[in-house]
């Protein structure tokens, strides 16, 4: 008998997936956006449970379409749950200002657009329903008790640098969030701010954690485009880190030469990425927020390339 509901919500192009963890002390993983809350309070309805008795809000990462319906979450639990989440993405939950330096740091260095940071000031607006202190920050290693489920916290970084997975420990069911990333979401490309550790934590949920129910954030794709469904059973969970790898293996094989040699502006949307987009067969938009295209490359800059050598023994 299952434990996990999973709770969909649209935005945008994309698909939010949260999750409700039926326990003695009820966790909902992942918050969604500012309207997310309340289309839950009807899901758990629909289930014959109520969001007030809900005890646990655990994200997954700082991500706005991860945490933005957190807030609003917590006060329709009376502000008697807790909302946990790694401290080293604390920070986005305290403030929408962080995401703002976030994007400015990262993704915002590649894109053309002036009118960026205003855009990410009104996405941030409309999709963070409130600023707040989580009331447990976690560092990993953490256990906690839902009323008689153990629950551990794991830290997986590189999707974002406070990236946890989330296991029901008798049960081996892992929530990742956007840790496992595939083949991409809507926008057809995987994004991680730090290569490296992206894939130390792929390699760590397949040989370590190894789940037997695996839970993502969005519907992200395989190698043939189709995606994966709400939740993966062993053999999907498997398929979806394995093709997390290859993908990350390949992109690292596009992007290191061309850093070798320097980035060339152009008049493709990839600029000054073309190659690499032209090299992987990439053809979507790669501007349209939230970007991953850029942030990848971005991480493969700052934490691979040349340029990252030369920062770290200076
Ligand atoms: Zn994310």
């Amino acid at each position: 008998m299952s434990l996990v509901y999973p709770l969909v919500a649209p935005w945008g192009r994309f698909s939010l997936r949260s999750f409700f963890i039926d326990a003695p002390e009820p966790a909902i993983v992942d918050a969604g956006v500012t309207e997310s809350p309340e289309a839950m309070r009807a899901q758990l309805e629909s289930l014959g449970r109520r969001i007030e008795d809900v005890r646990w809000i655990l994200l997954t990462h700082g991500h706005i379409d991860h945490l933005g319906g957190a807030y609003g979450l917590w006060e329709l639990t009376g502000r008697k749950a807790e909302v946990v989440i790694h401290r080293a993405d604390a920070p986005f939950l305290r403030s929408r200002e962080a995401h703002v330096q976030e994007w400015r740091d990262g993704r915002g260095r590649w894109l053309p657009d002036p009118e960026g940071e205003a855009h990410e000031r009104a996405l941030l607006a409309a999709a963070i329903g409130g600023e707040m202190e989580p009331t447990i920050a976690v560092s990993g290693g953490e256990t906690f008790d839902l009323g008689g489920v153990p629950l551990s916290v794991h830290a997986i970084p590189g999707h974002t640098e406070g990236a946890v997975a989330y296991v029901l420990d008798e049960t081996r069911d892992v929530f990742v969030g956007d840790a496992v990333q595939a083949y991409g979401a809507a926008s057809g490309f995987p994004g991680y701010e730090d290569p490296d550790r992206y894939r130390a934590s792929l390699e760590y949920l397949r040989d370590v954690i190894r789940p037997e129910r695996l839970y993502l954030g969005h519907p992200y794709r395989r190698a043939d485009g189709t995606a994966f469904p709400e939740v993966l059973d062993a053999v999907d969970a498997r398929a979806a880190i394995e093709g997390s790898l290859e993908r990350e293996a390949q992109i690292r094989a596009a992007v290191l030469p061309h850093l070798a040699v320097g980035l060339a502006a152009s008049e493709a949307p990839s600029s000054p990425f073309e190659p690499v987009a032209a090299q992987l067969g990439y053809t979507g938009d790669p501007t349209l927020e939230p970007a991953p295209f850029f942030t990848t490359m971005n991480g493969y800059v700052t934490h691979v390339g040349p340029a990252a050598e030369q920062e770290s023994t200076r």
